[in-house]
């Protein structure tokens, strides 16, 4: 059994999504003792239990999954990686969500209740109503709860890894205000996304990039961190008010739901020729376009029975004081990262015994535009096999970053000015479009913002400040990476001044 004071472990597992809880199964079933470190205090601090739509399977045909995973990206997902996931998407989902977890997946008669959305040309996801992810998460919790050999340690943030010489030794650890060590033979960042970066977002308040920029630190190989993904239909309660934001599904225009700008008119159909169901980028763009040109989009749901079809997003309409009758008001908000920390088939990074798998790693599954629902399944898939790979290695205790006697407290001032200057730079420079002269601005700004708060980091250690330290770091490589990278493709949407027509000759 796991000691509850030891401060080592066989895998230091750091963030309790489905991607880290994944890793935390794999190497518990290959005989070794797991600490799972993570910042939330309840599941909801997890982009997990908030996925909506479901999870994606092969079903019984791999390839045409593998087909629509490269369209959708645009020709730029990496086959191989594709390969690993859809061969290995049956099995991972049967064995561990069916099997051991025995999640309750809606039925059709005697087999699954199989739905599709936009750009899968075959009716393939698993889905609980429209919340899957709660109904997928808290089981794992529970179950691994239970495990004798696994420790899950809540509101514990890892601030830095502990490294030598190209080799990861474990993560200083943060809780209660104190900091400490954690020794581990491997350890696999399971941190999620980046959402935090910017004004508008999906995602929970714990996405700010710790994991992507901790690996970075290390000097691990980073990639693709310009693919952002913006979700287009996220309601917007109340205009300017950036918080409280909720996701409103695809699904709902795959049920008939119809895009309106701020005049009523459906607009959708002069963009693509699949209207409303156009893939995720072209539709972002096209509300953001309608709202500026426009004042508002709304998503009329008329032509279905909304509060039947979609129980739980009406009563989240409700709840924030949303009339849906008369249209949901929405905006796109950052949703997904494709890129990350580069990894192998087993999530291996470039660094001796650090791995990184879900969110916050990189792939190659997604290349520059991710499909639907595929996301929860690179987690369990790449999660599964990185914590058997991670399992079975030697501890070796070295010296410690020296954080532990420094004075705690942040101005909550800084943190706040902070992090409102690197999402204005984000959200005007670095969102669904991108203008490639503004891109050497945006990281002139946010290097200085780095630099302002190296400085606090050498004299002080708290969670906030380690925070805006992994956001600014996260955000400076999304924009290097965007500047780096002169091909519109996907996410990364360059749009330049149209040029100045030839003077008469
Ligand atoms: C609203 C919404 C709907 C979605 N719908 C779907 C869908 O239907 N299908 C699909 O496939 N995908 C969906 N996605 C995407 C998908 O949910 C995520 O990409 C996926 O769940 C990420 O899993 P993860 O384990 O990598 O990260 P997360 O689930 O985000 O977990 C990250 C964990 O790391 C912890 N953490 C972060 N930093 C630290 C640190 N420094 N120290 C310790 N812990 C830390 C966090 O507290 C959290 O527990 C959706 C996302 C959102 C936000």
């Amino acid at each position: 059994m796991k000691d509850q004071n030891d401060d080592t472990s066989d895998v230091l597992v750091v963030g309790s999504g489905i991607a880290g809880l994944a890793a935390a199964v794999g190497a518990a079933r290959e005989g070794s003792d797991v600490t799972l470190a993570t910042k939330a205090t309840r599941p909801e601090g997890a982009s997990s239990w908030w996925a909506q739509g479901g999870i994606a399977v092969s079903r019984d045909d791999p390839e045409q999954f593998k087909a629509d995973i490269l369209a959708a990206s645009d020709g730029t997902a990496d086959p191989d990686a594709v390969d690993v996931l859809v061969e290995n998407a049956n099995e991972a989902v049967e064995d561990v969500l069916f099997d051991t977890l025995d999640v309750k997946f809606d039925r059709n008669g005697d087999d699954p209740d199989y739905t599709r959305e936009a750009a899968h040309s075959e009716d393939r996801i698993l889905h609980v109503d429209a919340a899957t992810g709660k109904h997928v998460h808290v089981p794992f919790l529970n179950y691994l709860d239970a495990r004798e050999s696994v420790e899950i340690v809540d509101d514990t943030a890892a601030l830095e890894l502990i490294r030598h010489e190209g080799r990861v030794h474990g993560a200083m650890l943060e809780s209660d205000g104190e900091v400490r060590p954690h020794y581990a033979g491997s350890v696999v960042l399971a941190t999620g996304g980046i959402g935090e970066l910017y004004g508008r977002t999906t995602n929970p308040d714990d996405a700010t990039g710790d994991g992507i920029a901790m690996a970075a630190l290390a000097g691990a190989e980073v990639e693709d961190m310009e693919y952002v993904q913006f979700h287009p239909t996220v309601c917007i309660p109340e205009e300017d008010e950036d918080a409280g934001v909720f996701l409103v599904s695809e699904a709902v225009r795959g049920e008939g739901g119809l895009l309106r700008n701020g005049d009523g008119e459906r607009f959708m159909p002069d963009y693509h020729a699949d209207a409303e169901l156009a893939p995720r980028d072209v539709v972002a763009r096209a509300v953001k376009a309608e709202r500026e040109a426009t004042g508002e989009v709304t998503l009329d749901v008329s032509p279905l029975d909304f509060a039947a079809a979609f129980p739980g997003l009406a009563e989240r309409c409700a709840d924030h004081g949303v009339d849906w009758e008369g249209g949901i008001p929405v905006a796109p908000a950052e949703h997904f990262l494709c890129g990350g920390v580069a990894v192998d088939e087993f999530g291996r990074t470039s660094l001796d015994r650090l791995y990184a798998v879900g969110e916050c790693s990189r792939t190659g599954v997604h290349g520059a535009n991710r499909l639907a629902s595929t996301s929860l399944l690179e987690g369990l898939v790449w999660g599964l096999r990185a914590g058997e790979d991670a399992a079975g290695r030697g501890v070796e205790r070295i010296d410690a970053p020296d954080l532990l006697e420094r004075d705690p407290d942040l101005p909550e001032k800084f943190a706040r000015d902070k992090f409102h200057r690197l999402r204005r730079v984000m959200d005007e420079r670095l969102g669904v479009e991108r203008d490639p002269d503004d891109l050497g601005r945006a990281m002139a700004v946010l290097r200085r913002l780095k630099g302002e708060v190296d400085a606090y980091v050498r004299t002080r250690t708290s969670r906030s400040l380690y925070e805006l330290r992994h956001a600014s770091v996260t955000a400076l490589l999304v924009a290097r990476h965007a500047a780096e990278n002169d091909r519109s493709v996907g996410t990364h949407n360059l749009v330049t001044e149209p040029a100045e027509p030839p003077a008469d000759d």
